[in-house]
């Protein structure tokens, strides 16, 4: 069977949700039993997201394959619970890279480079050649920014020419103002965002309608004459309790028969199993039965997105152990002050420090971490959040006073966080981290870590150039810090523990392989113990 391809493109304005309406296409194809894969394109001139800062960005999501992508990777493997790749994310840096390198080479010798067809033809022939590749039945190519922009013109237009030669469905995702004195949705915002795809030559099949409230029949019906579409084919998209329900809904309103019969795809059995488990997850996520109050202190707090994927590996392992997570934000540069009180933490079952980079906020991490462990708060440290692990443990367990990691203290006498062997001679910054998938054994049965995987062999995602000092292993391990995870070759440290009590750090990023149906270990692990300790 040929490939077919569904487009989602925004319309009006960012950070709808269009990742989630992508995401929730993939997993209805995907309940239907087909093999469905997303393609992602950004139009920045960055190769890939991995020099941004989170402010910029978000989070960094980073792949088994060591690549550095969007976000929505995130959410697409959070849903779809697969291992994606870094070729199904397109950027404006990659196309333009290859572009120029192939003319340098003479590969377009005697013409004019130009954005048609040349551009618009190397997306094509991409986006042909990943479907080929994965023997995808459907790529659902989600195209960021919002129509109108300049950045992702070109790449509207390439999605154009695909539609002249495979079978394409295009969604247009749209936003519903309402004005509050008389409940109205306005619809005229959608009708010019409609309209101005109608210019680019596209005619979406759907008008997918963000809104807070239930798109209203008055106004389905008054989009669907003005964008000229059947009523059936303006599809509410109202805030949901949890985002995990989208699919489920857009089931229930018929979504799922019009796509398939769309895209000329038989309707095949649908799972039921494998809907009726993740409805019975959604169920759990919005009436669990029980709560637990969990801290996430970072150094980027103001932006959420910095952390997506910390706070959904809480929704996942909430949704497996039936309780639900409210989530107590920390930015921990306002505990730099060893004076400040902590009182915040007094009814927190769970703190997670997590990722980052550079010294702010790092002392206020460190007094925050001395205070879960002082006051036996289950803790769970990700990355940054184990190595500041190791340097309370060693400042105030082990005596080592001035005990800091080399990338903030580097007058500190004692660099128990050192830089990694293999990142010394690197000199350039993108993509020269130690990424991706790493191995690692958990060689103690009775860790917290062996118990949460319960397994010797595992792997998870990496992302960073420091590690924990092996010329410490010794005199931490004399102090009580237990290493409970290891790489394959006994070089590098990857979990520590504290001797009592629940507390486990990691120098991978655990969240970054949490999918609903399949939560993250550790996440799971650090719930129960907030259970426990609620319950005490
Ligand atoms: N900055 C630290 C390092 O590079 C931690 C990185 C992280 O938390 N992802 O090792």
């Amino acid at each position: 069977m040929p490939t077919k391809y569904v487009v989602v493109l925004g319309s009006l304005l960012s950070g709808l949700g269009k990742g989630v309406v992508t995401s929730s296409v993939l997993k209805i194809l995907d309940f239907y039993g087909y093999r469905a894969l997303p393609v992602k394109f950004d139009g920045y001139l960055n190769f890939d997201c991995g020099t941004m800062n989170p402010y910029q960005h978000g989070e960094v999501f980073v792949l088994d394959d060591r690549s550095e992508v969007d976000m929505d990777f995130g959410i697409y493997e959070r849903f779809l619970n697969k291992d994606l790749t870094g070729d199904l994310s397109i950027t404006g840096g990659k196309l333009f890279g290859s572009i120029i390198s192939k003319e340098r080479e003479g590969g377009y010798l005697g013409q004019t480079v130009q954005i048609i067809p040349h551009l618009t033809n190397e997306i094509i022939s991409r986006i042909e050649a990943l479907a080929a590749k994965k023997s995808a039945d459907v790529m659902v190519i989600e195209v960021g920014g919002t129509v109108g922009d300049i950045e992702n013109s070109y790449f509207i237009e390439a999605m154009r020419q695909l539609g002249l030669k495979h079978d394409v469905v295009f969604i247009n995702l749209t936003y519903l103002p309402t004005l509050d004195v008389v409940g109205e949705q306005k619809t005229k915002p959608a009708q010019i965002g409609f309209r101005l795809l109608l210019q680019d030559g596209i005619r979406p099949n759907f008008i997918v309608c963000r809104s807070p409230a239930a798109l209203l029949d008055a106004t389905k019906e008054k989009l669907a004459l003005f964008a000229n579409i059947g009523m059936e084919r303006v599809i509410d998209d109202r805030d949901q309790e949890t985002l995990y329900n989208l699919p489920l809904h857009f089931m229930e309103l018929g979504f799922d028969k019009l796509l398939l019969d769309d895209l000329g795809l038989k309707r095949r059995s649908l799972d039921r199993g494998k809907v009726g488990s993740w409805r019975e997850s959604v169920r759990r996520t919005v009436s669990p039965k029980r709560e637990v109050r969990i801290a996430i202190v970072g150094k980027y707090t103001h932006l959420k997105d910095s952390y997506a994927s910390v706070k959904e590996a809480l929704v996942h392992a909430g949704a497996r152990t039936d309780t639900g997570v409210r989530i107590s934000w920390i930015e921990s540069s306002e505990y730099e002050d060893g004076k400040k009180d902590y009182s915040v933490f007094d009814g927190i079952d769970g703190v997670v420090v997590t990722g980052g980079f550079g010294t702010r906020g790092t002392e206020g991490m460190v007094n925050i971490i001395n205070h879960a462990r002082t006051s036996g708060i289950p803790y769970l440290g990700l990355c940054l959040g184990m190595q500041l692990m190791v340097v309370e443990y060693a400042r105030n367990v082990a005596g080592l006073k001035d005990a800091n990691s080399s990338e903030f203290g580097n007058g500190a006498r004692h660099k128990v966080i050192a830089l990694l062997d293999s990142q010394k001679r690197v000199t350039s910054k993108g993509g020269t981290m130690r990424l991706g998938a790493q191995e690692c054994v958990l060689p103690e049965r009775d860790s917290i870590a062996y118990r949460a995987y319960g397994r010797a062999a595992i792997s998870e995602r990496h992302r960073h150039r420091y590690e924990f000092n092996n010329a410490y292993r010794k005199r931490l391990g004399q102090a009580g810090l237990r290493i409970t995870g290891l790489t394959r070759d006994r070089k590098l440290v990857e979990f520590v523990e504290w001797p009592s009590g629940f507390g486990i750090g990691t120098q991978s990023h655990p969240e970054l392989r949490s999918r609903f149906e399949a939560p993250a270990p550790l996440f799971v692990s650090l719930l129960e113990a907030a259970i426990k300790r609620r319950q005490a």
